[in-house]
């Protein structure tokens, strides 16, 4: 006989890793994805043609559900942007008055006022870790800093409290592949990412009552790398994004939910229990 307890509303993790190719994920270098991949789906999500694979654009479209048309973000400052008319998944969650997390690592318009952000408005709880400003190489172990320090506070805070929401950003991936192409330093950064992805899981798994708790835990990046470093145009590794998310909502093996980047939101809201908003 199946209990019959109360249905429980559901709890998302959404962890956002800035610029990951998806010819890089593997059972070996991303074990964490991969896992995602296994219990739930991991697709690529093509970076609409009429959106720049910039960090801006492609973020803003992940976490608001509309494209550059809706909210106008065309470049990484969000200056100009219609943010107040198509909210960010975080937003949405937090004015239906559940608990809601924003950690996010290295770039400012994510979560401050600064360069026209920030992206997320409204959080019920808000963190942010800068990354000084340095050169090339001490910015690699700065921003793996930074993204180590979000990802502990993330943890605590799932482990503790159990927001409904959750957006955690990790940089480094991107950093790395800029300051020195895909290459060596870009692929420890990207193990690194995916530990830290590991750690975010395992923390609401600690949970005693995490079973009941529905979580759905998505995984998402918003544009690839060149093999020299770099983005913005439309080459196959830079313009193939990609999202991982396993829940009680989402089915191993059907057609995955995600093939656009419009679609995360949706997904995420609707994993919470609240309707996105957009018929
Ligand atoms: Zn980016």
């Amino acid at each position: 006989m199946l209990p019959s307890g109360p249905t429980l509303p559901g709890h998302v993790l959404v962890v956002g890793v800035d610029g990951v190719r998806f010819d890089f994920l593997a059972a070996d270098s991303t074990p964490s994805v991969w896992a995602l991949g296994r219990a739930g789906f991991l697709a690529p999500v093509p970076v609409d043609e009429a959106t720049p694979t910039w960090s801006g654009p492609c973020w803003a479209t992940i976490a608001t559900g509309a494209g550059v048309a809706g909210h106008g973000i065309t470049g990484n400052d969000l200056t100009g942007h219609r943010l107040a008319e198509h909210p960010d998944f975080v937003t949405l969650a937090t004015r239906a008055g559940l608990p809601t997390l924003l950690a996010v690592s290295g770039w400012p318009p994510l979560a401050l006022p600064e360069d026209g952000g920030p992206l997320f408005a409204e959080a019920t709880r808000r963190e942010f870790t800068a990354v000084p400003q340095t050169s090339a190489e001490a910015g690699l172990a700065a921003w793996d800093a930074a993204d180590e320090a979000i990802t502990a506070t993330a943890a605590a805070v799932l482990a503790a409290d159990a927001p409904r929401v959750s957006f955690v950003y990790l940089g480094a991936v991107d950093l790395a592949g800029h300051a020195t192409g895909s290459g060596a330093a870009y692929r420890a950064a990207l193990r690194a990412a995916d530990q830290r992805v590991g750690r975010l899981v395992a923390a609401v798994r600690s949970r005693p009552s995490g079973p009941q708790e529905n979580w759905t835990i998505v995984v998402v990046t918003d544009h690839g790398h060149l093999d020299e470093g770099g983005h913005g145009g439309r080459e196959p590794e830079v313009a193939t994004a990609w999202a991982a998310a396993a829940g009680p909502g989402i089915r191993p093996g059907a057609p995955p939910p995600v093939t656009r980047q419009e679609q995360v939101a949706p997904l995420v809201l609707a994993a919470a229990g609240l309707s996105s908003g957009r018929a």
